[in-house]
C-alpha cells in the first residue's frame, strides 16, 4: 500500500513540552508570576533503587521514582508505568498532567505519577511481583489513601495493584484499601474500572461525532495501542458499530479498509501476544497507522506520536487521544492550522481516574456500587467537561488543548493561591 514513512523523530523532553503547554495556558490567565513558580515544577519527587533477587540468584537493581506535582486539590493521584524508558523527566511531566486532568474534571485530587525504568518482558512472574513489592515498600513513605493513591498505567495491572495494596497493608498492619485504585474486583476494586479509560474515550467521542454530525458507520478509526485503552476501546467502538479500519502494537500494525473483526484480532492477540501475524488484513507500521485515510485516530500508545514530522499527513478529522502526551506543541499548532477536532488526553483519558476517584471513595466508605451506578456516573462527569471544554473553544475561539488547559490550571492556580504559602 503506502510507501515507508520514517517513524516521527522530533526528540522531546516529555516535562519540557508539559511546562510549554502550562507556560501557554498560564500567560492567557495571566496567572501572577508567584503561583506560575509554585505550579510549573513538581512538589515532591522522589527516586528509589529497586533492588531484586533474580530466579538465578543474581540481584538486580532498577531505578524507581514517584513524583507529586501538586496536591493544593486533595492527595495526589498517579499511576504506575514499567517501561526501559521511563525517567525523571517522563515521570515529571505525567504527574503535571494528572494535576490538570483531575482538575478538569473536578474530581477532588492533585497529580502524581510513578514508575520503574524496567521491560516486564524480561522477567518472570516471581521476579516482576518481587520488583513490585519493593517499589512498593520503597514509595510507601509518601504513599496512602489521604496523600498519594496510585494506580496501573503502561505494563501495569490489576495484580500489580494487588500486589502494591498487599505490601503496603502489611507495612501498615492492617488493610487500606484506599491507598491504591485499579486493584481486582474481589480484593475491593471498582466495577467498570478496568475498561474506564476507553469507556471515557468513548463517551466523549460520540458526542464530538454528534457535534460533527458524523454516523457511527460512516466513521472509520484507527487505534494506536492494543493495551487496556487501545484494545478495549476496539472492542466498544466495534459494538457501537464504527469501523476500526487499523490497530496496531509495540510489534506493527494490521490494516482494513473495511474494518476489522476486533473479536478475531483479540482471540489472536490472545493466542500469540502481538496482533502482528493476524492474516484477514494488510500489515503496516505504528508510523503508517498515524497517516491512514480515517475520520477518527486514536493514539492509546505512548507520547510524542504527533510531531511537526507528521502532523500534517494527519487525515483524520478527530484525533482522540488516550495516550498521555501524544502529541507535540509543535504539531498542536500544525493541528490547530488544519482544523483537526482534537480531544485532548488530559479529557480523553480521564475515564480511568473519574473511576479511580470512585474506587477510593467505595475503598474509604467499604460500601460498592454497581457496573451501572459507576458508567452512569462516569459519563455524567466526563461529557460535563466536554461541553465545558466545548463552551471555552466556541466562546474564546481556543484550540481544544488550550481550552482544557484554562480550565484546569486556573482551578489548580485557584485552590493553590487560596490556601497560600507556608510559612
Ligand atoms: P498497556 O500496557 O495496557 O498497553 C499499551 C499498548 O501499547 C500495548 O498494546 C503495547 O504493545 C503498545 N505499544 C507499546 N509501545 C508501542 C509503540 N512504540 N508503538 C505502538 N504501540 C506500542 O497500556 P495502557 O494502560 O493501555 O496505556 C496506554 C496509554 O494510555 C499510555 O499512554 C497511558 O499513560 C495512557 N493511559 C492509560 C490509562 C489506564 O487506565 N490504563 C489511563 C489514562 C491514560
Amino acid at each position: 500500500m503506502m510507501s515507508h514513512i520514517a517513524p516521527p523523530t522530533e526528540p522531546r523532553n516529555p516535562f519540557v513540552m508539559a511546562q510549554q503547554q502550562f507556560d501557554l495556558a498560564a500567560d492567557l490567565l495571566e496567572l501572577p508570576n508567584s503561583i506560575r513558580r509554585r505550579l510549573r515544577v513538581p512538589r515532591r519527587e522522589l527516586k528509589v533503587a529497586v533492588p531484586v533477587r533474580m530466579d538465578d540468584g543474581e540481584v538486580m537493581v532498577y531505578e524507581g521514582y514517584r513524583v507529586q506535582h501538586s496536591l493544593a486539590r486533595g492527595p495526589a493521584k498517579g499511576g504506575i508505568r514499567y517501561h526501559p524508558d521511563v525517567d525523571i523527566d517522563t515521570v515529571r511531566a505525567l504527574a503535571m498532567w494528572m494535576s490538570w486532568k483531575c482538575a478538569l474534571v473536578n474530581i477532588p485530587f492533585g497529580g502524581s505519577k510513578g514508575g520503574v525504568a524496567v521491560d516486564p518482558r524480561g522477567l518472570s512472574l516471581g521476579e516482576l511481583e518481587r520488583l513490585t513489592r519493593r517499589y512498593a515498600a520503597e514509595i510507601s513513605i509518601i504513599i496512602g489513601p489521604e496523600s498519594d493513591i496510585p494506580a496501573p498505567d503502561m505494563n501495569t495491572n490489576a495484580q500489580t495493584m494487588a500486589w502494591m495494596m498487599d505490601t503496603l497493608s502489611i507495612h501498615r498492619g492492617h488493610t487500606v484499601r484506599a491507598a491504591v485504585t485499579g486493584k481486582p474486583l474481589h480484593i475491593g476494586g471498582s466495577e467498570g474500572r478496568v475498561e474506564a479509560t476507553a469507556r471515557g474515550l468513548i463517551y466523549v467521542l460520540h458526542e464530538s461525532l454528534k457535534l460533527l454530525e458524523l454516523s457511527p458507520p460512516a466513521t472509520r478509526v484507527a487505534i494506536q495501542g492494543f493495551g487496556n485503552v487501545g484494545g478495549n476501546a476496539a472492542r466498544m467502538l466495534h459494538n457501537d458499530g464504527l469501523p476500526i479500519v487499523a490497530v496496531s502494537d509495540m510489534y506493527g500494525g494490521l490494516y482494513h479498509p473495511r474494518g476489522l473483526d476486533i473479536a478475531a484480532v483479540q482471540v489472536h492477540v490472545q493466542r500469540t501476544g502481538s496482533v502482528i501475524g493476524y492474516r484477514e488484513a494488510e500489515p503496516i507500521s505504528n508510523a503508517e497507522l498515524l497517516e491512514l485515510p480515517c475520520e477518527v485516530l486514536i493514539p492509546a500508545a505512548l507520547g510524542n506520536q504527533i510531531t511537526s514530522e507528521n502532523a500534517h499527513r494527519i487525515h483524520a478529522r478527530i484525533l482522540a487521544e488516550g495516550a498521555n502526551g501524544p502529541t507535540t506543541p509543535e504539531a498542536d499548532a500544525i493541528l490547530q492550522e488544519q482544523g483537526t477536532f482534537v480531544i485532548p488526553d488530559v479529557l480523553g483519558n480521564a475515564g480511568g481516574v473519574i473511576v479511580s476517584y470512585f474506587e477510593w471513595v467505595q475503598g474509604l466508605q467499604e460500601y460498592f456500587w454497581s457496573e451501572q451506578e459507576v458508567n452512569t456516573n462516569l459519563e455524567r462527569i466526563i461529557v460535563k467537561a466536554f461541553h465545558d471544554v466545548m463552551r471555552v473553544v466556541a466562546e474564546q475561539q481556543h484550540y481544544a488543548r488550550t481550552a482544557a488547559y484554562l480550565l484546569a490550571v486556573r482551578r489548580v492556580a485557584d485552590a493553590a493561591e487560596t490556601r497560600g504559602v507556608y510559612p
